[in-house]
């Protein structure tokens, strides 16, 4: 697999062996496929062109950046109805608050000017995020109403990452609205999920979730399900979409269950975490020998992904550059008029980028060392042969694990890589043949 000329090829080990011959700089007989090599940019002749084709590929990514679609995220409030047992957010009285109309207002001016200033000729990616968005209270249900009013207005349809626990209140409301989705989170079968998600005031979270996911999709609205994954739920993770085929939810496309692995983006060193590979391994086993967890999609382990592209598409997605949408074209505005890039570091005031009440005013330079973020600045990603498909890690963890903005933070990558090789080697073969994934 190259990333940088987007090549994948399945090859035996006599091809190993040519390849390694021409690592030491020894000549090789076969000119043919000496050829082909050069030709799908596995080998080159000098260092030198392979750098020229690196930087030639960076600025195409950059100019399609410059010309994607703006996205901004949305926080009316910080305030939450969850006490996760994995949750890292202040939940002092402080943070009951909810947006003020003016301070709306300003958000929506200021998302107007920056899609008029973007390149881009689509609509911005809209997500009304938080703390809890839909919190059942009679000031915030009227925010998220203009809210939606507003981006509608606009011809945005906003994605809504919510706990699910009172979107059933929220279903009727939100049913007369043009809407991407709605994201809950169910963090396995009722049990663990009642001890993970723990409600600040009543009893199990499990219930409202899904008599609320049900509701939204009776009303035909979009549900994306997040599931953490941790050495916690993992082995439950059959049991769960065991229940989800029950309900019935198997091949309604209104439904789309999604596995993500538990990051510690928050740096508290949770005890369950896993490393990715680890998780994924156990994950492949339940594809390969239970039935039921086809319901449920493969999403957050990058390496997995690009194998899932290319049998999806035949195509190696483009070189990875950076990392995240923080270092893109993402901007997030809070409720107390402040600016951010990182979806996680919202309301941390060391990861704020600027200002947009009473006037936008964003700190180029600040915004700069996040935008500007990449491989080719990160001295051990530039000799590193996972960069492409790296990234650079997670900004906001290089910042507080790695002591800057300007570090690499390295995860299991390889390990995620071979994990995913293994488990998809056999459909890509079938697929060179001819045969699709299914
Ligand atoms: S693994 Fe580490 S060195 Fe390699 S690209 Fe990722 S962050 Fe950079
Ligand atoms: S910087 Fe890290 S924590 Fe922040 S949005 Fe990007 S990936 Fe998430």
């Amino acid at each position: 697999m190259n990333n940088l000329s987007s090549a994948m090829d399945i090859i035996d080990d006599e091809m190993v062996e040519i390849l390694k011959s021409l690592e030491r700089g020894e000549e090789i007989s076969d000119a043919n496929i000496l050829l082909t090599l050069k030709r799908k940019g596995y080998v080159y002749e000098i260092e030198e062109h392979e750098d020229r084709f690196l930087n030639y590929r960076f600025r195409e990514y950059e100019e399609k950046i410059r010309t994607s679609l703006p996205v901004f995220y949305l926080y009316p409030t910080y305030a939450c109805n969850l006490r996760c047992s994995y949750c890292f957010q202040d939940h002092s009285a402080l943070k009951s608050a909810v947006i003020d109309d003016e301070c709306l207002q300003a958000a929506f001016e200021s998302m107007d000017y920056l899609q008029e200033r973007s390149p881009s000729k689509e609509l911005p990616y809209f997500v009304i995020f938080g703390g809890e968005p839909l919190l059942k209270r009679k000031r915030q249900s009227e925010v998220i109403q203009k809210t939606l009013e507003e981006s509608n207005n606009r011809g945005w349809k906003p994605k809504i990452v919510s706990n699910g626990v009172d979107l059933e209140f929220y279903t009727d409301m939100l049913s007369s609205y043009k809407l991407e989705y709605i994201q809950v989170t169910v963090d396995g079968p009722e049990e663990i999920h009642n001890k993970r998600r723990i409600s600040a005031t009543s009893g199990g979270t499990f219930a409202p979730i899904i008599r609320g996911v049900q509701k939204a999709v009776d009303n035909n609205i979009k549900i994306a399900i997040h599931i953490n994954v941790d050495a916690q739920n993992l082995p439950l993770l059959p049991e769960l979409a065991h229940f989800f085929v029950e309900q019935g939810w198997k091949g309604n496309n209104l439904i789309v269950p999604y596995l993500a692995p538990m990051r510690d983006i928050s740096c508290m060193e949770y005890e369950h975490r896993l490393p990715e590979h680890v998780s994924l391994h156990q994950i492949f086993d339940f594809y390969r020998n239970c039935e039921d967890m086809s319901v449920i999609h493969l999403v957050g382990w990058v390496g997995a992904e690009i194998f899932r592209k290319v049998l999806e598409t035949g195509h190696l997605p483009s070189p990875q550059f950076k990392f995240c949408g923080g270092n893109m074209t993402r901007y997030c505005f809070d409720l107390n008029g402040d600016v951010y890039t990182c979806v996680d570091s919202a309301g941390v005031e060391e990861y704020k980028v600027g200002r947009f009440f009473p006037t936008l005013e964003i700190d180029e330079s600040v915004l700069g060392s996040w935008r500007n973020r990449s491989i080719l600045c990160m001295q051990k990603c530039t000799s590193c042969n996972l960069a492409l498909v790296c990234g650079g890690g997670c900004t906001k963890l290089a910042a507080e694990k790695e002591g800057s903005i300007g570090s690499p933070f390295c995860t299991d990558v390889q390990d995620v890589l071979f994990e995913s090789a293994r488990y998809y080697y056999p459909f890509l073969k079938e697929r060179t043949k001819g045969g699709l994934h299914t």
